[in-house]
């Protein structure tokens, strides 16, 4: 059933690249594995989705204490500053750096294990109020203000789309961020790297895919 449910939803990542002229190999499925157990994490492993996300840091340690480093681990959720300590050994992506306090705070742990976090700054586009994320012109701030940190490169960048009545409003929150991205960076800022949009989950990641995503976020869709 998993196995079914990643070969048709890769298999529809493929298709949507092409339509949108985008080579496929530039989109990674992250499998969110939040909802599930560690077995059924292994299940998409052996079904070939290697990089998993989790949403919080207790369940990606559950996990971790399981899967060990087989999967690439990526933090997709809010992160609180004093749990960032338990995931710096750990984590290969955060895509969720919305507060210069948070980048410090990971750069001082990764500092801590000899390595450099790769991290993204999670942008709230829509300006929808219940959603994490710096707006629009706070990400340039920030992105100027991470890139002193020494244990820390930013990647790119995050979004999540809320509930849209239609396709097209769910494009414009993420050409949003892909415009975003272009502009950021422009300013060449030191050791700020837009290589990554990390946008699209179950419900809208071929919008997000037309739109430039080079990380889907996707769980439901894999565990129905
Ligand atoms: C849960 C979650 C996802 C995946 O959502 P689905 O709708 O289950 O695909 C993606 N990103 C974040 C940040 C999440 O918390």
């Amino acid at each position: 059933m998993i196995q079914d449910n990643v070969k048709r939803i890769l298999e529809d990542i493929r298709e949507t690249a092409i339509k949108a002229g985008r080579n496929p190999e530039d989109i990674t499925l992250v499998g969110v594995t939040k909802t599930v157990t560690a077995k059924e994490a292994q299940e998409l492993m052996d079904a070939g989705v290697c990089t998993l996300g989790e949403n919080r840091v207790q369940s990606l340690l559950d996990k971790y204490e399981v899967l060990k480093d087989a999967p690439t681990w990526h933090l997709i959720g809010h992160l609180q500053t004093n749990k960032v300590k338990y995931i710096a050994d750990k984590v290969s992506m955060i895509h969720s750096v919305d507060s210069l306090k948070l980048a410090e705070e990971i750069d001082r742990q990764f500092e801590k294990t000899g390595r450099v976090a790769q991290i993204l700054l999670q942008v709230n586009v829509s300006g929808e109020e219940s959603k994490f994320g710096v707006t629009p012109e706070d990400a340039f701030r920030l992105a100027e203000q991470v890139s002193v940190l020494k244990h820390v490169s930013v990647q790119g960048l995050m979004t999540m789309a809320p509930i849209m009545e239609n396709s097209s409003e769910t494009r414009k929150v993420f050409s949003g961020l892909q415009k975003l991205s272009v502009d950021i960076g422009a300013k060449k800022y030191d050791n700020i790297y837009m290589r990554h949009l990390s946008m699209g989950m179950s419900g809208d990641y071929r919008e997000a895919i037309m739109e430039g995503a080079t990380l889907v976020r996707i769980g439901s869709a894999l565990f129905i």
